[in-house]
């Protein structure tokens, strides 16, 4: 069986929120959530009925089979556990965060999604790591001027 695609995994994902959210998910509401037109959203939800991972009827909405909602509690821990990520390590924009993660959170593996969340919970439960982190970051900084992608030899 196929990977669901990374627009997919995205419906999927906001199917499962909207549902952890409100106890249902329409179609115009997951238009809303996507800032989708209702009828591109209909479409894709036949898709997704056609490959089981929801069940939807037109006058009484869409459930999630079983391996739909697998893919959705997925990717929203996916996610998370990035966004945690990025905010550790000193990415403070959240335009560029939210951008970030909707790349990463497909393609990244499980393997490096597993070592990422230990990191997560490392750093969140050693805050003196962290601290040590982010003074390295700041007095980097601080020299002024150095471009990390131009040199990536530790000076
Ligand atoms: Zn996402």
């Amino acid at each position: 069986m196929a990977r669901p695609t990374a627009s997919m995994e995205d419906y999927l994902e906001t199917i499962y929120e909207l549902i952890q959210e409100k106890g249902y998910a329409r179609v115009s509401d997951i238009a809303a959530a996507l800032d989708l037109q209702p009828s591109s959203v209909t479409r894709m939800v036949q898709k997704l009925d056609e490959q089981n991972y929801v069940v939807y009827e037109r006058y009484r909405g869409l459930v999630l089979t079983a391996k739909g909602e697998q893919i959705g509690r997925q990717m929203r821990r996916r996610h998370r556990t990035l966004e945690q990520f990025l905010r550790l390590i000193g990415v403070e924009d959240e335009d560029i965060i939210q951008q970030d993660v909707e790349g990463i959170e497909h393609h990244v593996s499980l393997t490096t999604m597993n070592a990422l969340r230990r990191l997560v919970e490392f750093m969140n439960r050693h805050p003196q790591w962290l601290r040590a982190f982010q003074d390295y970051v700041r007095s980097r900084d601080a020299a002024g001027g150095d471009d990390p992608d131009a040199d990536d030899e530790p000076a």
